[in-house]
């Protein structure tokens, strides 16, 4: 197996502003798996929060010891996972793995989703992302362009006093009939989502992402025990990361966020995915800033989900690839083998 890697800089068309900080563009890394016959592409995400950095990633995907470790038989999927180098980056991990997806779907000549046995028409409508933005007036216009393309808005929030957030959600609310639902990033209290979630049930919004910061367990207990039992459902997003990370949330909160960047990738994710159902947990698929590459891969589980949350090509101006298309909100999977993307150029 011959493996190319590549830097990915992906523009962001809006800055985005989150409870951590503002980003205009994305280092990202692209890897290509050829074996002779055919090449399955990955990606990997390098989100700055995570410390995980473009050179930290292209080495583990350059290094000899993996390319060593993928064998010569494509279809032997899960050997070559097994085998893969630990390396710390969740993120190239998973670009090995969606590379490893794409080339054992091609060579069986079957989209994955239809390898999976999954019905490409039970994917869930995906959200486009909304940032926190100062300037009402801009804020109602980009609300009203997104939801006259997109069945769900996704609403940014947790950028400081929980009263600010509760007014962008009046703001939306006022502005647009599409359903809402909001990530506040780790960005409140206990104390703060108790306030503010009810609130927020009385103004339609259908989940609340990430209320508060990644390790705190007791506040995801606090809300779990303080909130009236008719509420929207909390999913966990930066508080849940891989496989193992899943256990611990049972009975904390009512869902979580598996994003192939975090987990590794389209292995680990359907086995998240099993687990959650086991706990009896919902199930969102969610993305990071990325393109066509890594949203279509995590597309074909879109099935699986009870929400989509993939937008992140659709944040960014210079897409090299072509796959998985939101046409009128509802999410099309590409029928092409593999991942089923293509060059754009
Ligand atoms: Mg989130």
């Amino acid at each position: 197996m011959q493996i190319t890697v590549r830097p990915l800089a992906l523009t962001l068309e809006t800055p985005f502003k989150l409870s951590y900080g503002a980003t205009t563009v994305r280092e990202n890394v692209l890897v290509q798996i050829d074996d002779g016959t055919f090449t399955g592409v990955g990606e990997a995400a390098v989100v700055p929060y995570t410390g995980e950095t473009p050179a930290r990633v292209s080495a583990y995907l350059g290094d000899g010891a993996l390319a060593a470790a993928l064998g010569d038989n494509a279809l032997w999927l899960e050997d070559a996972l097994d085998r893969l180098p630990p390396g710390e980056s969740s993120a190239a991990r998973a670009a090995v793995d969606m590379a490893l997806h794409d080339l054992w779907g091609q060579h069986l000549g079957q989209p994955l989703h239809r390898l999976w046995g999954l019905n490409p028409a039970r994917s869930p409508r995906s959200s486009f992302t909304i940032a926190m933005d100062d300037d009402e007036a801009s804020y109602r216009d980009r609300l009203r362009a997104a939801a006259a393309q997109y069945g769900l808005i996704k609403l940014k929030l947790g950028g400081g006093d929980w009263r600010d957030d509760l007014e962008r959600v009046r703001i939306a609310r006022a502005a647009v009939s599409a359903p809402l639902c909001v990530d506040a990033n780790g960005g409140w209290s206990a104390e703060d989502g108790l306030a503010i979630i009810p609130r927020l049930a009385g103004l339609g919004v259908i989940f609340v992402e990430q209320p508060v910061a990644r390790d705190d367990v007791d506040g995801w207990r606090a809300l779990r025990d303080g909130l009236p039992g008719e509420r929207p459902p909390l999913i966990a997003d930066e508080s849940v990361q891989g496989v193992d990370s899943v256990p611990p949330l049972a009975g904390l909160v009512d869902g979580i966020n598996i994003k192939l960047a975090k987990c590794g990738g389209l292995r680990a994710a359907r086995r998240m995915i099993a687990l959650a159902r086991a706990y009896g947990m919902r199930v969102m698929l969610g993305c990071m800033v990325e393109s066509s590459v890594a949203v279509t891969a995590a597309a074909h589980l879109a099935p699986l989900a009870d929400f989509a949350d993939l937008d992140g090509n659709l944040l960014i101006t210079n897409d090299p690839y072509r796959g998985a298309q939101i046409v009128d909100g509802m999410l099309h999977l590409p029928s092409a083998p593999g991942l089923g993307v293509t060059p754009r150029d």
